[in-house]
């Protein structure tokens, strides 16, 4: 048997702009960081990367938080 790999995305919260993993095919997230639900068919959410694995996607919201933490 095949494991499941779930294909996962990487969301910016409206609200907070919080880097954050989803599970493609979920239609509502939680934000980690301001526990705001965000609803993910709404249009304003943005989708930053979507990823094969989980593997993968952390690795890209690592970096994503370096860039972001990295002063000007
Ligand atoms: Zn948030």
């Amino acid at each position: 048997m095949k494991p499941i790999q779930k294909r996962c995305a990487i969301i910016q919260c409206p609200k907070c702009d919080y880097f954050q993993l989803v599970y493609l095919g979920t239609k509502s997230h939680r934000c980690a960081f301001c526990e705001s639900t965000i609803m993910m068919k709404r249009s304003r959410v943005k989708i930053l990367h979507i990823s094969k694995s989980p593997r993968d996607a952390s690795m890209v919201l690592m970096k994503l938080k370096q860039e972001r933490a990295r002063p000007k």
